[in-house]
């Protein structure tokens, strides 16, 4: 299929975004997507037909709201290729689910002298939670560096690994390198080294086919607003055995299964992890953004993103000035690049490129070890998505190739 034709398909589904039908180039797709007509009126739907508090009322309504919950959470299992739906946690995001996994997990595997290998490209939200935890209980947080491009060599994973290796968190795609981590080969070596593997699947899941059984990772987090789904809903995935030998993260109604002034049963997983009323709206927007993306199939978005990738770091090297962090192949990047401006601060090329109409993030992006690691304090950072156009990436080179330019530096 060439540009045009694939362009011309997924026109279909971009008109669906009511938002992109503004005269904005909407190019930060690694902080949050734009939600389609479908997801808005799912949710909608939801709340006028079948709004009640789930698992608590015997009453249809309430039963329906159940169900409603329950079909998605056996949606987002068959996404992922999970065993069974009852390893699917529902949290608020990434973030969440990496908070509730460290500080669980950790508080019964984890003693004094254990140690936690952390990558130093993780997104703070999974830096903090295992930094914490290792503080907490006096074990070693073990820094694990890639390359410069982002890649994970074997070379690099035997330096880390260990006889005293208790767990190993890793993120698939950095939100700054946009590099593909290769999980399936990395999560046999951290098994064969007797230790569990976390994967932050947060720029992962959203861009591509990722299957938990063939990867064979214990943990799988990510966002539902980050894959066309509403804010507010996130997964935590994990093997059903894990999960079982977990305590509960937060306290409350819905996670019990009986409480008594001396004993408390808690509910089994995955609901003792999910106390106090859940986002049934959420868990029922994230549900329908899955379908979108079933629809749409992974072949033509991931062939788009790549393409617009492509086009971007082809029109950036011709622009004087312009630094590409990471690899310079566009096959690297997972719809993510992340660059620097020569004499110019990133926050004045965002604010030039936003005044333009091109939206682009700028700052640390929340992976402030990976900055000191490559030496830089702040960077921009485009990010695609399948609905992104090779127009707006032109417009977005052409509004770059104006920045230097315009803070007085010429060309
Ligand atoms: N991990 C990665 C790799 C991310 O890019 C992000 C979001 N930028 C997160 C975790 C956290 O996601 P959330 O803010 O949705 O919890």
């Amino acid at each position: 299929m060439n540009d045009n034709e694939r362009e011309n398909i997924l026109s279909n589904y971009r008109r669906t975004f009511p938002l992109l039908a503004s005269d904005i180039a909407y190019l930060d797709n690694a902080a949050t997507t734009q939600k389609p007509l479908a997801v808005l009126e799912a949710e909608r739907r939801y709340y006028e037909e079948d709004n009640a508090n789930p698992f608590r009322g015997v009453y249809d309504l309430s039963e329906r709201a159940t169900e409603r919950y329950e079909n998605a959470r056996a949606k987002v299992a068959e996404f992922i290729n999970a065993e069974s739906p009852e390893e699917i946690v529902f949290v608020r995001n990434a973030t969440e689910a990496l908070n509730l996994l460290a500080s669980s997990w950790c508080e019964d595997n984890i003693t004094e002298g254990d140690e936690i290998v952390v990558s130093v490209m993780e997104h703070h939200s999974d830096f903090l939670p295992w930094k914490i935890m290792a503080e907490k209980k006096g074990a070693v947080l073990v820094r694990l560096e890639p390359d410069e491009t982002g890649a994970v060599t074997d070379e690099i994973l035997d330096k880390v690994l260990s006889q005293k290796t208790k767990i190993v968190a890793l993120t698939q795609v950095s939100n700054v390198l946009g590099r593909v981590n290769d999980i399936k080969h990395i999560a046999t070596k951290v098994h064969a080294a007797g230790a569990v593997f976390s994967v932050d699947g947060a720029q992962s899941v959203p861009h591509m086919k990722v299957d938990v059984r063939d990867l064979d990772c214990d943990f799988l987090s990510f966002s539902g607003h980050k894959m066309f789904g509403p804010m507010g809903i996130g997964v935590l995935y994990g093997k059903k055995e894990l999960l079982d030998n977990m305590r509960p993260y937060m306290y409350g109604g819905e996670m019990i299964q009986t409480v008594h002034w001396d004993k408390v049963v808690y509910a089994e997983t995955p609901h003792k992890f999910e106390a106090g009323t859940v986002n049934v709206g959420g868990a029922v927007g994230l549900d329908a953004a899955i379908d979108y993306i079933n629809s749409i199939g992974w072949d033509i978005m991931e062939e788009q993103e790549a393409a617009l990738t492509k086009r971007a770091m082809a029109g950036m090297l011709d622009i004087p000035g312009i630094r590409i962090i990471g690899s310079q192949a566009a096959e690297d990047h997972k719809g993510i690049v992340t660059f620097c401006v020569e004499d110019v601060h990133p926050h004045d090329v965002a604010d030039i490129m936003g005044k333009a109409g091109v939206c682009i993030r700028a700052g640390h992006h929340c992976a402030q070890p990976l900055m000191d690691f490559l030496g830089v304090k702040s960077t921009c950072r485009a990010s695609f998505a399948f609905y992104n156009t090779l127009s707006e990436v032109d417009r977005f080179v052409e509004e770059l190739s104006k920045v230097r330019g315009l803070m007085g530096y010429g060309k």
